[in-house]
């Protein structure tokens, strides 16, 4: 039976349709499973009961639950959920202080970021990234998705659930039908209404992803996970980099920011005794120096045990980050969140699958 979360809204307005329902049934049907999380046709009060019953006999509507749960001490609260087939992908919730004008007081308030995975394991072996470890498995599917949102969503503990992102384990790119059909949903009034802008699709740089990309008519925020910008050190790090070498992939950025006018970041990991060099800075502003509407997002590494990866000391990161910005770039540099719970990606699947060993 399939999940009735595979279905866009027009794909609902038909199905309705071809039964002699009215559309408009679907925004309702949308309503209770996205909104209200509501997952039995017979609870959705203001459908026809006829109309309930069909659905059940038609549809199911799956639901995950967590196998295990980490909370860290900054909030940050990462879910692993065992699907179906009993594989296992793991979602984190981070909570983020909150934008707010200035002469505001911060308050309570914060806005939380959810982070979601797009496949089980990863084909991609990244070196530093526990999530490849294990190699890959499968496409998550559009109920998958959604339904590892609408589990972050109900499982917030403060604050409003008000940005995702793909950064979870997977390549988003690689499970382009899938990941674009649940973003079409995530964004959606009907269902959880969060603004494409709010939402980041971060690629280790597929280059026919993000051609295709281009070509939708969605604002969604494109991440470039760089970690290197020469290519030696990135094909080393990111074996990608050998199939869609940096001079494509810059290229094909170049096409992306203006075909859509919209700006990229770069993600990169900074890594001790890796990528965090003079020297590597040096090559990541002349990589990025013809690029007009890029980011930088440095982002100390969290350790790997398995793979021997360490973030290096602070007085590094200053330098790295000052460096970039003497030469022009827009720079950010993302706090570690949930150290002390293993949340990068991959590593509380591991940890799990040990224990269970
Ligand atoms: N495949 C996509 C999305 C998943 S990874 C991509 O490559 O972007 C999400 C982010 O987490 C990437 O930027 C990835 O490089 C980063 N990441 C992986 N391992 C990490 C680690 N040990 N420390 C910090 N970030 C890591």
């Amino acid at each position: 039976m399939q999940d009735i979360k595979e279905l866009s809204l027009k794909a609902l307005e038909d199905k309705l349709l071809s039964w002699g329902s009215p559309k408009y049934h679907a925004r309702g049907i949308f309503n209770w499973i996205y909104q209200k999380g509501v997952n039995e046709f017979s609870r959705m009060s203001n459908l026809p009961v006829a109309l309930r019953e069909t659905l059940a006999g038609e549809f199911k509507v799956t639901s995950l639950h967590p196998a295990d749960t980490q909370k860290s001490s900054d909030g940050t609260t990462k879910f692993l959920f065992e699907l179906a087939d009993k594989n296992l992908v793991e979602a984190v919730n981070i909570p983020m202080a909150k934008r707010l004008p200035a002469g505001k007081t911060p308050a309570r308030a914060s806005t939380i970021t959810g982070c979601i995975s797009s496949q089980v394991g990863c084909k991609f072996a990244c070196s530093f990234c526990a999530s490849g470890l294990k190699g890959f498995k499968r496409n998550l599917s559009v109920g998958e998705i959604l339904d590892e949102v609408l589990y972050l969503k109900n499982n917030v503990s403060s604050g409003q659930f008000t940005h995702l992102v793909f950064m979870g384990t997977g390549e988003p790119l690689d499970n382009y039908d899938n990941v674009l059909k649940a973003i079409r949903i995530i964004n959606s009034p009907d269902a959880f209404n969060i603004g494409a802008r709010r939402i980041t699709i971060s690629t280790c740089g597929v280059i026919p992803g993000i051609k295709k990309l281009a070509q939708e008519d969605l604002q969604v925020e494109l991440s470039i996970s760089l970690h290197a910008a020469g290519d030696k050190l990135r094909s080393q790090l990111m074996p990608v980099n050998k199939k869609y070498p940096l001079a494509a992939l810059i290229k094909c950025c170049q096409e992306y920011i203006a075909r859509t006018n919209r700006q990229i970041t770069f993600e990169y990991i900074l890594i001790k005794g890796v990528n965090a060099e003079a020297a590597a800075a040096q090559d990541l502003a002349r990589l990025l120096k013809d690029l007009r509407l890029a980011k930088v997002n440095l982002i100390p590494a969290n350790s790997v045990a398995e793979s021997k990866i360490f973030p290096p000391d602070s007085a590094q990161i200053d330098f790295f980050k000052r460096y970039l910005l003497k030469a022009g770039l827009n720079v950010t540099l993302r706090r570690e969140r949930g150290q002390d719970i293993n949340a990068a990606c991959g590593q509380l699947r591991l940890k799990y699958e040990k224990s269970q060993n």
